[in-house]
């Protein structure tokens, strides 16, 4: 996932497409990709040695949900904005840190900037803590297991939540 910025003079601009995987990418429990994603950039150098990365990742991922279970397939698109400074000035300029209010920052050497890292960061933030499949998953039956979203189990008629099961007795009897 390296490109080579040799090319590139200063306020000059280059456009790229890279496609890649999880073979380029390198395997990460963090990262749910699941296909091939692209990733289109612009890259320009500004003062001297610093490079503006700018675009839009496209990826096939596939999630977990939270409520049922089951896996499912999400197309994320993530803008991408950082900025690459060589190896020798990433410490002094950036506190050591690769966060900063406006862009991320990363270091390169030998006029290659390697992606990887930096979009494997961008996928593993763009996860969601809690996927869900759809907004309305209506989950798990909390006494069978049964998916409720393909079955209504036979729980289904009497569902009362477990803890507020005592207060029942106290209901008039039908
Ligand atoms: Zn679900
Ligand atoms: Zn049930």
């Amino acid at each position: 996932m390296k490109i080579s910025v040799s090319t590139i003079e200063s306020f000059e601009s280059r456009q790229y497409e890279l496609q890649f995987g999880l073979r380029e990418l390198g395997s990460d429990p963090g990262v749910k990709l699941d296909g091939a994603a692209r990733l289109n950039l612009e890259v320009a150098q500004m003062t001297e040695g610093h490079f503006m990365v700018r675009g839009v990742l496209r990826a096939p991922c596939r999630y977990e949900c939270s409520r049922c279970i089951e896996s499912f397939p999400a197309e994320v698109e993530i803008p991408i904005a950082a900025v690459f400074v060589p190896e020798g000035d990433f410490a002094q300029i950036t506190g050591g840190s690769t966060q900063d209010d406006d862009a991320a920052f990363w270091p390169y050497a030998q006029s290659q900037l390697d992606l990887g890292p930096m979009v494997h960061e961008y996928l593993a933030l763009s996860a969601p803590m809690q996927p869900l499949c759809s907004v309305g998953c209506r989950g798990l039956c909390p006494h069978c297991g049964a998916n409720l979203n393909e079955a209504t189990c036979s729980c289904a008629g009497d569902r009362v939540e477990p803890r507020l099961a005592p207060l029942r007795k106290l209901l008039p009897r039908r």
